[in-house]
């Protein structure tokens, strides 16, 4: 890319939640320009200045049913199969892409494993730089307090969330897991009812709450006797996504974005 020139973004999703948020952030970016805004084809907001609808005033930019050639990166907030489409159009068109949709199934995330390969992709459930640290805080924890300690998740979110436990919910569990020998998929116990028994010392629990409009907030709990130790990070906003997910290369690790570079958040 020629010096000076502005990264031309494409946002997917730019109608929803995260999509006006990310628009917000790009505003503020000198060095992105927002190149074409994308929603579903029967969106009530499609051909309309998706800079009006969201707040911002006249962009310029029209909201559009498909995305087209001519972006550097596309930016992809939206539902599983959109996703693996945009990621799709990527690999064919050579577009970047950042992509922060939950709720993959295991033959998608393959998928997105096995693209990742030819894209310059950054995926990760969590795009907050807060949890990309909390993410490797844990597995540091786990790794330091070992087997004595019981490890619980528990994580809420807004009542419109559609998938649970959170992806990145899951992704916690699946590093204290790794972190401690165990694997995630046999020792994550999802919420507890009636007659359970004992804790079994190997389990690590998993509990969800849906309320209201709460942005987001995971805990790791590492219980002991006489103690217990908690992570915790808060969303206050959905900024902290949209900053993250467009956050250049800073060299600090935790970073989740890097348009330059193929690589994946999850490790
Ligand atoms: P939302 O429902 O407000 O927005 C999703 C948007 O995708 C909607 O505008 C919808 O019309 C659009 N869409 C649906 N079908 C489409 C299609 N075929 N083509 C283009 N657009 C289409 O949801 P949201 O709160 O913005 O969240 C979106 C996703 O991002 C969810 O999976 C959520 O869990 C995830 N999320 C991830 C992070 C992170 O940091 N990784 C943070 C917040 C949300």
């Amino acid at each position: 890319m020629s010096e000076g020139r502005k990264i031309r973004a494409v946002v997917v999703g730019a109608a929803g939640k995260m999509g006006g948020r990310i628009i917000h952030v790009l505003k503020e970016t000198p060095s992105i320009e927002l190149f074409q805004a994308v929603d579903r084809p029967d969106h009530p907001w499609m051909g309309k200045d998706i800079g009006e609808l969201i707040g911002l005033g006249k962009l310029g930019i029209f909201l559009e049913g498909s995305l087209r050639k001519g972006g550097d990166v596309l930016i992809d907030f939206t539902a599983p199969q959109v996703s693996m489409e945009s990621l799709k159009f990527a690999k064919e068109s050579g577009t970047a892409a950042v992509v922060g949709t939950t709720g993959l199934n295991t033959e998608q995330l393959s998928r997105v494993r096995e693209l990742s390969r030819d894209i310059r992709c950054v995926f990760s459930p969590n795009m907050s730089v807060g949890m990309n640290l909390m993410f490797k805080v844990v597995q540091d924890v786990a790794r330091i307090l070992g087997p004595e300690y019981d490890i619980e998740i528990l994580e809420a979110h807004h009542r419109l969330k559609k998938d649970s436990p959170s992806g990145t919910a899951v992704r916690l569990g699946e590093i204290v897991a790794k972190a401690t020998d165990r694997d995630f998929g046999q020792v994550g116990v999802y919420g507890r009812k009636g007659m359970v028994g004992e804790r079994t010392r190997k389990e690590i629990g998993m509990q969800v709450i849906r309320a209201g409009d709460i942005v987001g907030e995971h805990t790791v709990l590492f219980g002991g006797i006489g103690e217990r130790l908690e992570i915790i990070h808060r969303a206050h906003s959905r900024d902290n996504f949209a900053r993250g997910a467009i956050r250049p290369p800073s060299g600090w690790s935790t970073s989740p974005t890097a348009f330059t570079t193929c690589r994946m958040c999850w490790g």
